[in-house]
């Protein structure tokens, strides 16, 4: 068998460092690996690279294919082909999975983020309407102080896996008809994170953080709403492991008011008024969210009628300007008259002419029946 070239199979230097050749096979093995690229001529390259490596990253080999021999093309070893029986493995993976972290595979932290937390504030309507502060009290979780985070115990460290060497994973190589497949799994017994902690801190039970009830105080905006959710960053649980905290989330839960309902911005509600006042006019002294105002009822006003109080609504979320309070005004009928009230009434019918009045349809109020018979005649 002709002696192969593995310096150029490799493509490095006669004079490669051990570091240079290793880096040369891992990055050629990335591309050619089996796995990434199953086509048959690429598994000859990539049994050529391994070959190569396999000479060259062993110190005693390279001296003897430097001065002129073929480990492989001897025939002693492994057959022709190379890449079987015997072959060491633990150093192809080792390149391959290299401890230098190249491809970012690797063991995984133990630090992880943690956890968003979301808590229910309860608001009355005056304060969604010009904002507020509280003073939450949130359990939660915050780092170990005692192993700040690592979860081990003071003085002590995580031990290297010993299965996984500190890698995370484990590796198997099995034959297929496709040549061999090398499949990876995390380590079952450091469950990834490439160590073991030994002895754990005693406080936090190795979780690098533990459980507690802190107050925060937070400013909640003017316009918020039932179901708003405010989100106030890194005010979360911290993560395991020391891992950064995740957010905390307010959301908010309005409390219907006894007066106002609260339609957008703005606040709807409905006054009764004596049909004798609503006839003549007259001021009410209304309850606002700013305090009681005076409401200027003009002669005549109708029932189901609306008088807007501009600027007495809620304040609009991150926006100058506020909604309106919309008044529907209700016009009492008087009832249960005495006998001068019932003279009086009626006295009343009759200069208004009103003792026996037509029933009509008030404007815009058409019923149905009309509607389709204005279709039906193309008007
Ligand atoms: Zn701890
Ligand atoms: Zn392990």
């Amino acid at each position: 068998m002709a002696k192969s070239d593995y310096y150029g199979t490799l493509g490095v230097r006669r004079d490669a460092s051990a570091e240079e050749i290793k880096k040369a096979y891992r990055r050629l093995a990335r591309e050619l690996h089996p796995d990434v690229n199953p086509d048959p001529e690429t598994q000859e390259r990539f049994k050529e690279i391994t070959q190569a490596y396999e000479v060259l990253s062993d110190s005693n080999k390279r001296q003897m294919y430097d001065m002129g021999a073929d480990p492989f093309a001897s025939g002693a070893g492994a057959g022709a082909g190379g890449f079987g029986a015997g072959f060491p493995f633990s150093d192809i993976m080792d390149a391959f999975f290299g401890a230098a972290g190249g491809g970012g595979r690797g063991p995984r932290s133990r630090a992880r983020r943690g956890r968003n937390a979301t808590i229910r504030v309860e608001l009355d309507l005056s304060e969604s309407a010009f904002g507020t502060t509280r003073e939450l009290v949130v359990d939660t979780a915050v780092l170990c102080e005692v192993c700040t985070g690592s979860g081990a115990a003071a003085g002590t460290h995580p031990d290297t896996c010993d299965m996984c060497h500190g890698r995370g994973e484990v590796s198997q190589v099995t034959r297929s008809f496709l040549g061999q497949v090398m499949t990876s799994r995390p380590c079952p017994q450091c469950g990834g994170f490439g160590s073991i902690i030994r002895n754990p801190c005693q406080e936090c039970s190795g979780d690098g953080r533990v459980r507690t009830r802190r107050t925060i105080k937070v400013r909640i905006p003017a316009g918020v709403e039932d179901g708003t959710h405010i989100q106030l960053a890194g005010e979360g649980e911290i993560g395991p492991g020391g891992g950064p905290p995740g957010d905390l989330f307010l959301e908010i839960v309005e409390r219907p008011h006894e007066i106002f309902e609260r339609r957008g911005d703005d606040l709807h509600c409905t006054v009764q008024i004596p049909m004798t006042a609503a006839s003549l006019g007259t001021i009410l002294t209304m309850e606002t969210l700013d305090g009681p105002e005076e409401l200027d009822i003009r002669p005549g006003t109708q029932s189901g009628q609306t008088i807007p109080l501009y600027s007495r609504g809620i304040q609009h979320l991150n926006e100058s300007g506020r909604g309106d309070l919309l008044i529907h005004v209700n016009i009492e009928t008087p009832s249960r008259l005495d006998a001068a009230q019932e003279e009086l009434m009626r006295e009343l019918a009759r200069l208004r002419g009103e003792e026996r009045p037509p029933g009509k349809f008030a404007p815009g109020q058409q019923s149905f029946f009309s509607r389709l018979r204005d279709a039906f005649n193309g008007r």
